[in-house]
This record gives C-alpha cells, sequence and structure tokens, in this order.
C-alpha cells in the first residue's frame, strides 16, 4: 500500500472512525503512565543521600559517610532555603 492509497482511504473514512484507536492510545499511555512513574522518582527526599537515604545535613565533605556516594557538597535546591 503506497502512501497516496493510505490517504485516500483515510480521507474517506468519517472523523469518528479513528475515536477508538484514540480512546485506546490515551488509556495505554495513562496505564504506561502509572506503571513507570514510580520507578523514576526519587526514592529519597531534599538533603538525603540519593542512594542510601542517609540524612547529609551539615555534611561538607561531599561524600556520604553512610554509602560513599559522592555529591556536590553545599548545594541547596530553592526550596530549601
Ligand atoms: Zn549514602
Amino acid at each position: 500500500m503506497t502512501g497516496a492509497q493510505t490517504v485516500a482511504i483515510l480521507q474517506g473514512m468519517h472523523p469518528l472512525t479513528l475515536l477508538p484507536f484514540l480512546v485506546v492510545g490515551v488509556l495505554l499511555a495513562w496505564v504506561l503512565y502509572y506503571a513507570v512513574k514510580d520507578h523514576f522518582a526519587p526514592k529519597y527526599g531534599p538533603g538525603q543521600c540519593r542512594q542510601c537515604g542517609y540524612d547529609l545535613t551539615g555534611n561538607v565533605s561531599g561524600r556520604c559517610p553512610e554509602c560513599g556516594k559522592r555529591f556536590r557538597a553545599g548545594t541547596r535546591l530553592p526550596w530549601e532555603l
């Protein structure tokens, strides 16, 4: 099937013919979003080690004393000020 044939078929369709595909696509995207959103969310809050959750308040060494993960000492996010 060529591109011109596909366009001709789509032009002859009623606009609502594609509605079920749109609904299924939106539902599939919604399900996928909720399936993976927790996977990519940070496990620990601000001021905590990204790897183990250790409280890094006041730590200026640049390294987590619990697990050894490096971080940028003194870096604060706007809502931590
Ligand atoms: Zn750590």
